[in-house]
């Protein structure tokens, strides 16, 4: 009786199992010995890569006068060596070390401090021994350093800024877990090529879009559209791109930026307003005027005559909302066009304020820096 065709197959798998066994003795000596001629820690030294990580100050960097103290407590007072030893988890992702700029509350960034960062992130990232840079900073102004260089930096190396809601004295400590998963951010092929960003409470944020939205919660950032992507069990997951332009693609060049930058003032509207306040900025010759309105960045009755006298005065004039979202509609509500002002897009006055001065740096015309709000 001839055997089916499966009983011949069942005869030839019984006889090959042996051979398995056989195959598999030789080869677990062979890959054993293979792992001692190279440790598989001096192994891994190789391929991990460099990061320079830039302590300016911040909570991160803060101390509380007790474990219980997690809102009361100074920043700006751990250099950035001892922050980068209290996480020796890092060791196994990169091969880190430290670079103190500043020690500062983020609040006391101003143009000088900003530009001098950025002008040192943009040398670092040209060495060839630097892979990413990290950058620990205040909380306060993560969103407007963050797209600041993400405007201006040209490189596709990850430069990820990182920092705590409460310092490293207190219960659940937030900034060691977000250093490390800033660490393991910077250190992935995915964050290349993606602008800055900015890793807090699990979650990568581009710096575009990411906004501190409460004083105190560990999950105060915010990205309007969304994070990118989060970071859990030591693996960035990254869902979606920045869309805007960033780094490599803007018109903007650190390296090309000296001098301070052209001021650009904030004023921000409410009920019963002093219209002198518009004169007194204006007096002072800022180059253009952010107008904080209520809703879609509303100009009071009493306030368009003042406000259109600072146009006159060839002050850029930019409506943005106090909403903290939403699209500013051109021509809506106010006469735009009649009075020669502009608008934010949806872009906050913080970050618009930003962008504007870079925008200055390359033209005095509203339109054409309308024109950049809309694009990046
Ligand atoms: N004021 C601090 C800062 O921005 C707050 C913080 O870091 O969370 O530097």
């Amino acid at each position: 009786m001839s055997k089916s065709p499966n009983a011949t197959q069942n005869i030839q798998r019984r006889r090959a199992v042996p051979l398995v066994l056989i195959l598999a003795f030789i080869a677990v000596p062979v890959i054993a010995a293979a792992q001692e001629i190279k440790p598989a820690t001096e192994a891994a030294a190789v391929a991990r890569p460099n990061i320079v990580i830039i302590g300016t100050g911040g909570t991160i960097a803060g101390a509380g006068a007790s474990s219980v103290n997690t809102g009361d407590y100074d920043s700006a007072k751990v250099a950035v060596d001892k922050i980068i030893a209290a996480v020796p988890e890092m060791k196994q992702v990169a091969n880190v070390r430290g670079e103190q700029i500043f020690q500062i509350g983020s609040e006391s960034f101003n143009d000088e401090r900003l530009l001098k960062l950025a002008k040192r992130v943009s040398e670092l990232v040209k060495q060839p021994d630097v892979d990413a840079v990290m950058i620990t900073h205040g909380t306060d102004t993560i969103e407007e350093t963050s797209y600041f260089l993400n405007l201006t930096l040209k490189t596709e190396k990850p430069v990820v800024i990182v920092g705590a809601m409460r310092p490293g004295t207190a219960l659940s400590a937030d900034g060691p877990l977000n250093l490390y998963n800033a660490a393991i951010v910077a250190a992935s092929e995915e964050a290349r090529g993606k602008g800055v960003l900015v890793v807090m409470n699990d979650e990568i944020h581009s710096a575009r879009d990411v906004t501190k939205s409460n004083a105190l919660k560990v999950e105060t950032f915010k990205s309007l559209y969304g994070p990118l992507g989060v970071v859990v069990e030591s693996k960035p997951y990254f869902y979606r791109l920045p869309s805007r332009p960033h780094t490599t693609a803007t018109e903007f060049d650190i390296d090309q930026i000296n001098g301070p930058l052209p001021e650009v003032d904030v004023f921000y509207a409410h009920a019963s307003m002093n219209p002198k306040m518009l004169d007194a900025i204006a007096g002072l010759g800022p180059k253009a005027l952010i107008y904080v309105g209520s809703g879609n960045g509303s100009v009071a009755d009493y306030m368009e005559e003042p406000l259109k006298q600072v146009s006159a005065k060839g002050i850029v004039v930019v409506r943005a909302t106090r909403t903290g979202s939403g699209l500013v509609v051109r021509n809506g509500e106010e006469k735009d066009d009649e009075n020669g002002w502009i608008v934010t897009a949806d872009q906050n006055a913080q970050k618009a304020r930003m962008l504007v001065s870079l925008a200055l740096t390359k033209t005095q015309d509203p339109k054409a820096i309308e024109a950049m709000l809309y694009k990046y």
